[in-house]
């Protein structure tokens, strides 16, 4: 995933490493640069913004020749990690809390043309709301694709939602109204409102959710957008930015994408954050877009550290090793716990850790959550070690858990996540 863009940027790096810095060096790689972004599918624009950003930093620098390869590194990261930080980032249960304090039903239209999986994100962010507590109604306002309301059915009847429908060619407005007024009448928490996507220049099209927009003035309006499609998700982003002033997007099939330019392209040309990248055709693949971790995948390790877990503190400060190895014990008894160690630079206790490696430890060992800071403390150092021993199961370094039957089954749970690839490490 993201090689492309990966292999962009350390080209750059690379080729620079071996020569002296000035000018006519720096434009040469500037333009080889430019070529393995337009390869990579980021928009010219956002090319054209990197490149001066850069160009602006390097100029001028004077940086040991054995420096440079991580001086031009340093400086695309900031670049890219400012990027992200421009447009911001939105707390969605945050505002949708908001909205249920004052009684009112939170309202997001989903917009993006067909095929980009569009429906399916808007399902599986019900889904997400469902798994958060949230009750949620679903408005059919596509009334204009065949098929579409009967899929949308499909989701509602899988997820046990409410669907609100009328018949094709009825107005979508006047759907999306009666989903907030169910909503209102039934203290419903969230709508989310489907809409039709036919070609994005399509004038008709979006005076439609223009007007959809109008009748029922929604909290948040997401773009939906392939991944895969490239530049010309961008186009399509650009276009219904233009109409409708969408807040966010989420980027679908990012499993299969091996470009990674258009979250970049996206955000930078919308100026609005991507929110969710969908990683898959379940529920559950929908992971929150980590500016962090989008950086960690492309541009791999800092100062030549080789980046194992989701260790993020180490791309922008050097961490000391973590917690030594406890004395080996002839005993198969749990291993002492090791002392909090002060290598930990935050309050965060797991920090550097991702939650999946949390859930499966505390799923693996049957570790309830912890009751104190100091136990949570121990609890965050143990998962460290065991990443660090290479996540045995129980019973392969030391016995925890004697319920076989149970672990088998753990396993075979886990099983389906190991397929998901570099994305399912994106955090909830
Ligand atoms: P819509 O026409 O935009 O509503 O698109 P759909 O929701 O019907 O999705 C089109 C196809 O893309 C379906 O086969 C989905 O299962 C698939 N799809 C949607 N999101 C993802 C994703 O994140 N990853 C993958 N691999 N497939 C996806």
């Amino acid at each position: 995933m993201f090689d492309s863009l990966r292999k962009a940027f350390s080209n750059v790096a690379q080729s620079l490493g071996e020569k002296e810095l000035n000018e006519k060096d720096i434009e040469d790689i500037l333009f080889e640069l430019e070529i393995s972004l337009l390869e990579s599918d980021v928009a010219g624009e956002v090319i054209d913004s990197i490149k001066s950003d850069l160009k602006e930093k390097l100029i001028g620098s004077k940086v040991d020749k054995n420096e440079i390869e991580k001086f031009v590194k340093d400086n695309l990261i900031s670049s890219i990690s400012s990027l992200f930080d421009n447009v911001g980032d939105i707390d969605i249960f945050e505002k949708i809390d908001e909205k249920k304090k004052k009684n009112q039903p939170f309202l997001i239209v989903f917009v993006g043309i067909n095929g980009t999986g569009k429906t399916t994100s808007l399902a599986k962010f019900a889904s997400l709301l469902q798994e958060k507590k949230y009750s949620v109604v679903i408005a059919a306002a596509d009334t204009f694709r065949a098929g579409a309301i009967e899929q949308l059915r499909e989701h509602t009847n899988r997820l046990n939602l409410k669907l609100v429908a009328q018949n094709y060619e009825s107005d979508p407005a006047a759907v999306a109204r009666d989903a907030v007024l169910y909503a209102k009448s039934h203290k419903t928490d969230c709508v989310l409102i489907d809409t039709a996507g036919r070609m994005q220049t399509s004038k008709n099209l979006m005076e439609q959710i223009e007007k959809i927009i109008k009748v029922v003035s929604p909290d948040m309006t997401i773009f939906v957008g392939d991944s895969l499609a490239g530049n010309d998700t961008v186009n399509q982003a650009r276009e219904f930015h233009e109409y409708v002033k969408f807040d966010g997007s989420i980027l679908t099939k990012s499993d299969a994408d091996a470009k990674g330019g258009a979250a970049l392209s996206i955000a930078k040309v919308t100026s609005t954050p991507v929110l969710y990248l969908g990683t898959g055709q379940e529920y559950s693949d929908l992971k929150s877009f980590d500016k962090d971790i989008f950086l960690e995948t492309v541009f791999g390790s800092l100062n030549d550290v080789a980046i194992e877990q989701t260790d993020v503190s180490k791309l922008t400060k050097s961490t000391p090793e973590p917690t030594p190895e406890p004395e080996p014990t002839p005993e198969p008894e749990p291993t002492p716990e090791p002392e909090p160690t002060p290598d930990i630079q935050s309050d965060d206790p797991f920090d550097g850790i991702k939650d999946d490696e949390i859930a499966k430890y505390s799923d693996l060992f049957d570790i309830p959550p912890p009751e104190s800071d100091s136990e949570a403390v121990k609890l965050g150092n143990k998962i460290r070690k065991w990443i660090k021993d290479g996540k045995p199961n129980p019973g392969e370094s030391e016995v925890i858990s004697s319920n076989e039957e149970e672990i088998h089954k753990q396993d075979k749970e886990e099983e389906p996540k190991k397929k998901r690839g570099l994305f399912g490490r994106f955090k909830k």
